[in-house]
């Protein structure tokens, strides 16, 4: 990616990793972004450069894979884990609105023997496990193949907000984030570095979400749902209101109030094409200076 502002210390972005070199561990805390849409994926010629798949965001800390959402850049991500088999992986959700969970079904990786995946996600307020809705979601007539065609091993832990997932030296902390049936957001502690993943999640007009300056306290990234502008949020005509989206201009607010060194602007609108970002992250940095806007492809090395 190219950028006009040089990085902050200790937070570079990396044109083309040796994945093999990143997969065998050392001390590396690297986040992968395969799928940076919200809502609906967004392909065409338009959206070639931010890119058209749904959320998804790998990190590879120390060795380990944890995976944030299943979007349809899962998919893609899957493709990619064929190289590497056998895969073991964490998988967290945050929560199971399509554009989270849609590459499920095509994750690859889930269907051969050999494979495990660790999935993580919270109790739905109707009750329903992560486990369930994945599960539903491949169920006819929606899809053809149930889940338990799946020959990975599947391991599933529900989540309470507040819970922290420590896997041997990585802390996982979560919080409740503002969404409709809420959302789980997830900060993620290793060696003294932070990356907070915190999207689907909608601002309050009048204050600061505690729950989300908790997460995202002294991060030194933080991945937020940026997807309106303040424009877009308030328009008289067709205003965003409730709609548990929030803008970027509401995330540099919180970015400057918790500390945070560095924001990926995230889950971008799919009406937003690339001029329309480019422009988006023009008026970012100048506020913002250490802001920049989540690309699908895009590695970041903390
Ligand atoms: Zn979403
Ligand atoms: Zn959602």
């Amino acid at each position: 990616m190219s950028e006009s502002n040089p990085p902050p210390q200790n937070l570079q972005s990396v044109q083309e990793p040796d994945l093999q070199a990143t997969h065998a561990g050392s001390g590396e805390f690297l986040i992968h972004f395969w799928g940076v849409r919200g809502s609906i994926p967004a392909p065409g010629a338009e959206t070639v450069r931010y890119g058209g798949n749904t959320s998804c965001v790998e990190m590879r800390i120390g060795g380990k894979r944890l995976i944030f959402d299943g979007g349809t850049g899962l998919r893609v991500l899957g493709r990619e884990l064929l190289k590497h088999m056998p895969v073991e992986a964490y998988m967290l959700f945050t929560h199971s609105h399509w554009d989270h969970i849609q590459g499920f079904p095509f994750f690859t990786p889930a269907f051969i023997p050999g494979n495990c995946f660790h999935i993580y996600g919270a109790i739905a307020p109707n009750g329903a496990t992560m486990k369930q809705r994945l599960s539903d979601q491949m169920l006819h007539p929606n899809f053809p193949v149930p889940i338990q065609v799946m020959q990975s091993d599947l391991k599933f832990y529900d989540l309470t907000p507040g819970d922290v997932v420590n896997l041997d030296d990585i802390t996982i902390e979560t919080g409740s984030l503002n969404h409709p049936n809420t959302a789980m957001g997830y900060r993620i502690t290793w060696q003294g570095r932070t990356a907070v993943y915190a999207t689907d999640t909608e601002h309050f007009a009048d204050h600061l979400d505690e729950n989300l300056l908790h997460l995202a306290r002294g991060a030194d990234l933080l991945i937020y749902d940026a997807c309106y502008t303040d424009q877009e949020y308030h328009d008289v005509k067709t205003p965003k209101v409730g709609w548990g989206h929030s803008t970027w201009q509401a995330g540099v607010e919180v970015a400057k109030a918790a500390g945070v060194k560095r924001i990926a602007m995230f889950h971008h609108d799919p009406t937003h094409d690339d001029d329309f970002l480019d422009q988006v992250g023009e008026e970012l940095k100048a506020v913002f200076p250490a802001g920049l806007l989540a690309r699908e492809g895009m590695i970041l090395q903390l």
